[in-house]
């Protein structure tokens, strides 16, 4: 459970959490990752692919209908694949709000993508991956569709438990690739990359081996890893995802889906990439939270945590878990707060009406308490708070005393009891006082 709560607000919104279960029932090591790694549309990732070698299947995007039939007519190929592009995986088995079954569909007449594209531009496509209402399809990719005899699976990550780069592949890949990782766990392979010397030409054989590839085609996906590998560094991704890598009748390997998160600390040295992320996906609330530098993850539950440091922020969501109640979100305020970025932060979490509580806990480590307090002082007031507030500051500066609940500045108590007390509905709102000293 710990890790669940946890987890649910490290992977929300994410494009694909498979690559992290795979890699959590392989390799029983537990990755938490607060980041929001920059993430880009399948048709973005198959461009940068292609310009690495890498074999993709021609393709054509569409914003419209028509675009898609005239694409269709273009590609002039014998089957095409319409995809709808959203940043979530397990399209093929989504469902649209217009009806229409799955989020890739296989046709022979181009007229028909123009009639399917229809039902995918403008409506919501749910899947396994997406929040349950779905995300807006706004563009689809009209590629060229070729029969695949076998499906793998590929992917290339950073893992903290390795250290370093690490390839994850399967020859059970497709659309069930979870369910894989779940119920044959055998059937993962995982061959460690030293970053100093890139993969090997045995590793590359051998893991293409374990994809299931014979002769010429075990050397041709041996030579698909390797490109893979260096558009993993050139890019500064964390995770390169191809799902499926298949084989097709004529002898071919081919990527014929792709995923690619990169590393938000590369942006200076990754322009391009990075000017290639539209946002139009992004929660509103989450890109408010950006603009301040506070990492916020909305959630289900009515309990507003206010947190500094992402260890300390999924110990909170996990407590109150584990006291019955639901984190509305996690929020991370880091290291170096600023007054404003305090009172910002309580702007975003009173504005959800379904946080019926605040709970604050940080730990004053870098972080002056003294700062804290002010910005909560401030929000409380201008504010005008409606709902009860529970804070805990530890740490630099403070000084634990509490006074009258009436007082006009506001406490720093939190105790189990109050917390159950909150969880019960017991608590009534409490803005009272803590003493705390300036920083010296
Ligand atoms: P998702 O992973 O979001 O479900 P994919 O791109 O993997 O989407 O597509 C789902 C399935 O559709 C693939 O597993 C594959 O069977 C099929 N598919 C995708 N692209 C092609 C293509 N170009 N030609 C033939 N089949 C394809
Ligand atoms: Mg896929």
């Amino acid at each position: 459970m710990a890790a669940s709560m946890a987890s649910q607000a490290a992977f929300r919104g994410l494009r694909t959490t498979t690559t992290k279960h795979v890699l959590l029932d392989k390799l029983k090591c537990t990755w938490l990752n607060p980041r929001r790694w920059l993430n880009l549309q399948e048709y973005q990732s198959k461009k940068l692919m292609q310009d690495s070698g890498v074999a993709v299947q021609r393709f054509y995007v569409a914003d419209t209908a028509s675009e898609a039939q005239e694409a269709a007519k273009r590609l002039n190929a014998k089957e095409i694949v319409l995809k709808a592009q959203i940043l979530a995986g397990g399209r093929g088995k989504g469902v649209f709000d217009s009806g229409l079954k799955g989020g890739v569909h296989l046709t022979k007449d181009p007229a028909v993508v123009g009639e399917l594209a229809k039902k995918m531009l403008g409506f919501n496509l749910v899947t396994k991956q997406t929040p349950k209402d779905g995300v807006k399809v706004k563009t689809v990719m009209v590629a060229e569709a070729l029969d695949i005899n076998r499906e793998t699976y590929f992917a290339i990550l950073m893992d903290r438990a390795c250290n370093g780069p690490v390839m994850v592949g399967s020859p059970q890949g497709g659309m069930d690739i979870e369910e894989v990782a779940a119920t044959t766990p055998e059937l993962i392979f995982k061959e460690v990359i030293d970053i100093f010397e890139g993969v090997r030409d045995d590793q590359a054989l051998r893991m293409a081996a374990n994809l299931g590839f014979k002769g010429a085609l075990q050397r041709q996906a041996a030579d698909q890893i390797k490109r893979l590998y260096d558009l993993f560094l050139k890019v500064d991704a964390t995770q390169v995802e191809v799902n499926p890598l298949g084989e097709t009748p004529e002898g071919q390997v081919v990527c014929f889906d792709a995923k690619i998160n990169f590393d938000d600390n590369a942006e200076f040295r990754q322009k391009d990439v990075f000017a290639m992320d539209d946002m139009t996906e992004s929660d509103a609330t989450e890109m408010e939270a950006a603009k301040w530098d506070l990492k916020y993850i909305g959630m289900d539950g009515n309990i507003a945590c206010f947190v500094n440091g992402a260890g300390l922020a999924m110990a909170t969501c996990d407590i109150i878990d584990l006291h019955g109640g639901k984190p509305a979100n996690f929020l991370d305020l880091g290291g170096g707060v600023k007054e404003r970025q305090v009172y910002e932060a309580f702007k975003l979490l009173t504005a959800d009406p379904k946080v019926e509580a605040i709970l604050v806990n940080i730990f004053g480590g870098i972080v002056n308490c003294a700062i804290i307090a002010n910005g909560i002082t401030k929000a409380c007031r201008e504010l005008e708070l409606k709902v009860p507030l529970v804070v805990r500051l530890e740490g630099k500066t403070v000084v634990h005393t509490l006074t009258h609940p009436t007082c006009s500045s506001f406490v720093a108590i939190y105790s189990g009891l109050t917390l159950m007390l909150l969880m019960n509905g017991l608590y009534t709102p409490l803005i009272c006082g803590v003493h705390y000293q300036q920083s010296s």
